[in-house]
Order: C-alpha cells, then sequence, then structure tokens
C-alpha cells in the first residue's frame, strides 16, 4: 500500500508535472516574475470559472480576506459577526483592523455559522457578516443574503477552503461559492482544494466599483503610478504561482469529485455506525467539495481513536481544537459559554482524515478498517 497522507501533493503533482514544468518554464524565460502575462491569464480563466465579473489575485488568503475589508471601507469599533468555528485567520484581520469581532455559535449538521445565531448577534453597531464556507462546504448563503439585505450589512465569504463548490437557491438555481456575497477571498496555499506551490490567494467580487477600489489597495494604494490615493499594502500573487495555477484549474472539477467519490467510500463504510456521525454527500449540487473530511465521534473516545490511527501510520487531525472565543488573543467579555453550544461540542467530537486528490481504494479500505476496528 501507498504511504497515506493527509494531502498528496507529491502524487497529485506526478501525473500533471509536465504541464506544470512547462507553465514554470515559460516564467523563467519571459523573466516576467511579477504581474507577468500568467497572472493576468490566471486573473480571467478563474473568472470564467467562477462566472464572477472580478478575480484580483494577492499574496494569500489572509491578505486577500483583510484586503476584501478594507475596500469595503469598514471602520474601527464595526462590528463583524464570523463562525467561532473556523481557523483564526477569519477573526484575525478582522481584529487588526480594529474592526470587533463578534464570534457566533455554528450550526450542528453542516459546522457552518448559525443563522439563527447570526440574528441573535446584529445591533445598530453591526456592518458585516463573514461566513465561512467550513471544510470544503457551502454556507446557507441564500439566508444569510436574506438576513444582510434585511439590515443593510456586507457580507464577505471566506471562501478559502471551498473554491468550486455550488451554493443551491431555494428557486433551483446555483452559483460558485464565493460569488454571491458583496466580495469573497480565497487561499491557494498548496493543501487548499486549488494549491498552488508557495502562497497565494485572491479576491472576487461583481463589483467593479469595489474592484477597481481593490485593485488600488493590493498596489499600495496607488491608481496612477506614484499616486497613493488610499492606504494600501503590497499583496502580490507571482508568476511562478500563476503558471502553477493555470496548469492546475481546468482539473479543479476532477480534483472535487476525487475528494466527493473518497467521502462517499468513507461515509459508506460509517454508515449506521452508533458512534459515528459522518457528513452527507448531496448527489445533485455539488455543495461540498470536501477540503476536509470530518466526522463527529459520539460517546467515544475520539482522542483514543486518534491515537490508534496515529499507531497505524494514518494520519488524522483535529480542525479545530479550540473554539476561537476561547483563544486568548479573541476573547471577550462579551462572550457566555452558553452561547457556544455546538463549537463547544464540536472541538471535542470532530476528528479530520485523510482527504487529497489521490486517495486510493486499499488506503480508503484501511482508514476505514482501523477506525471501525477501535470503535468496534
Ligand atoms: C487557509 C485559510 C485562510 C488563510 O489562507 P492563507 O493563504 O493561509 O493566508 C483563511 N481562512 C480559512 C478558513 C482558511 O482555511
Amino acid at each position: 500500500m501507498r504511504k497515506i497522507q493527509m494531502v498528496d501533493l507529491k502524487s497529485q503533482y506526478d501525473k500533471i508535472a509536465a504541464t506544470v514544468n512547462a507553465s514554470i518554464q515559460e516564467v523563467l524565460d519571459t523573466t516576467t516574475y511579477i504581474n507577468g502575462p500568467e497572472v493576468h491569464k490566471f486573473q480571467k480563466n478563474l473568472e470564467e470559472y467562477l462566472d464572477v465579473k472580478h478575480v484580483i489575485p494577492c499574496a494569500n488568503g489572509t491578505d486577500a480576506l483583510q484586503i476584501a475589508m478594507m475596500g469595503l471601507d469598514l471602520q474601527p469599533g464595526d462590528e463583524v459577526i464570523t463562525a467561532d468555528f473556523t481557523f483564526a485567520a477569519t477573526v484575525e484581520v478582522i481584529a487588526l483592523l480594529q474592526l470587533t469581532p463578534v464570534l457566533v455559535d455554528v450550526d450542528m449538521v453542516n459546522m457552518n455559522i448559525s443563522i439563527e445565531a447570526i440574528k441573535k448577534a446584529i445591533t445598530p453597531k453591526t456592518k458585516a457578516i463573514v461566513p465561512v464556507h467550513l471544510f470544503g462546504r457551502a454556507a446557507n448563503m441564500e439566508a444569510i443574503m436574506r438576513i444582510a439585505n434585511e439590515h443593510n450589512l456586507y457580507v464577505i465569504e471566506d471562501n478559502a477552503q471551498a473554491i468550486g463548490a455550488n451554493c443551491r437557491f431555494s428557486d433551483g438555481t446555483k452559483k460558485k461559492a464565493g460569488t454571491i456575497g458583496h466580495v469573497a477571498s480565497t487561499s491557494f496555499f498548496p493543501s487548499k482544494n486549488l494549491g498552488c506551490y508557495g502562497d497565494g490567494g485572491a479576491i472576487f467580487t461583481n463589483d467593479d466599483d469595489l474592484a477597481h477600489k481593490i485593485r488600488g489597495i493590493v498596489n499600495h494604494g496607488m491608481y496612477i503610478r506614484y499616486h497613493h490615493d488610499v492606504v494600501g499594502v503590497n499583496s502580490r500573487l507571482d508568476s511562478v504561482q500563476a503558471a502553477v495555477l493555470n496548469a492546475k484549474l481546468p482539473f479543479l472539477d476532477s480534483y472535487g469529485k476525487a475528494r466527493q467519490d473518497a467521502a462517499r467510500k468513507y461515509s459508506g463504510a460509517f454508515e449506521g455506525h452508533k458512534n459515528i456521525i459522518a457528513p452527507s454527500i448531496c448527489d445533485i449540487c455539488d455543495c461540498h467539495v470536501f477540503h476536509q473530511y470530518t466526522l463527529r465521534i459520539i460517546d467515544a473516545d475520539r482522542n483514543g481513536l486518534m491515537e490508534h490511527l496515529l499507531a497505524k501510520g494514518i494520519p488524522c487531525a483535529i480542525y479545530y481544537p479550540i473554539p476561537l472565543h476561547s483563544q486568548k488573543a479573541y476573547a471577550d467579555t462579551r462572550y457566555k459559554e452558553e452561547d457556544f453550544p455546538v463549537t463547544n461540542q464540536l472541538v471535542k467530537e470532530v476528528i479530520s482524515l485523510p482527504m487529497h486528490t489521490e486517495l486510493d481504494d486499499e488506503q480508503i479500505k484501511f482508514i476505514t478498517d482501523s477506525v471501525l476496528e477501535y470503535l468496534k
């Protein structure tokens, strides 16, 4: 059996090496390292893939979120609602811009921001909602946009984990996650669903004025060379990374399918088990692209299971072990434990199994057999 990895970037690279290498060589031959034609080409390719008017590439997914918020002119003290159960980058940039993060609980079934909790958290100071499409599953954007429209709030989608996933609306239409809110951010960190070979990120929006503003912000606030109209940052996607992304983007949908296939096999093996709640896989809308495959372990020793798997050479991880409201940097007297029953439960129950595009049946069987061996 091939060695099991949490993410197998080497096997994936081996299959597309010729294309990726040629794409990188082109950058080396033309020495267009920054803002070269590959970056422009990637921007256009991704706009077309997502069906969104503007993609603005930048240096990483954390920058992308920060720049999206800078573009919206949010002011210190403005309240921004986001999920308690996510990677810290989301809340970090809110705090960094001196906005007030308002962490709220998530939904037990899809692990995304709870619609009821958003409604309860809105105050006259609320200016924005940041849903995170966690683990690759699209948040309930229809409900979130309805609340935002009612209360005149911005919606910034953190789409670092769900590029390629669809959001389905009650009228049957579908849109790509990251193209529904006022603005969205994504990350091309190597292990993300569309990963480059270093750092990378992008901002998406359908708003022409906001796109223009953001194009200046990523480039030191310049719209005309050496004229600095707003305070900006330096955040660029380099051409080598864009070359990798141009080579990989055509495979994104098949990568999503490979992840869904692996998830289907995992969930099939765990079906009906009294101690396991496995993620559901929707056959019609691609609303989950499985950045992570995350189980909940009920009435059993989750940490013991983790040790059992690690001892058998099966990598696994706990995303995320501590709720953001309990982190020193983001603690706030406004938070009460009873406001976070779901997050507080999830951090004790979740375990993520290996998930990537290169898992084979033998590996999946070994992993599921090992889980079932421990949980009996
Ligand atoms: C990875 C990630 C980010 C940050 O992306 P970087 O490219 O690592 O800066 C932000 N939000 C979420 C939910 C992520 O998973």
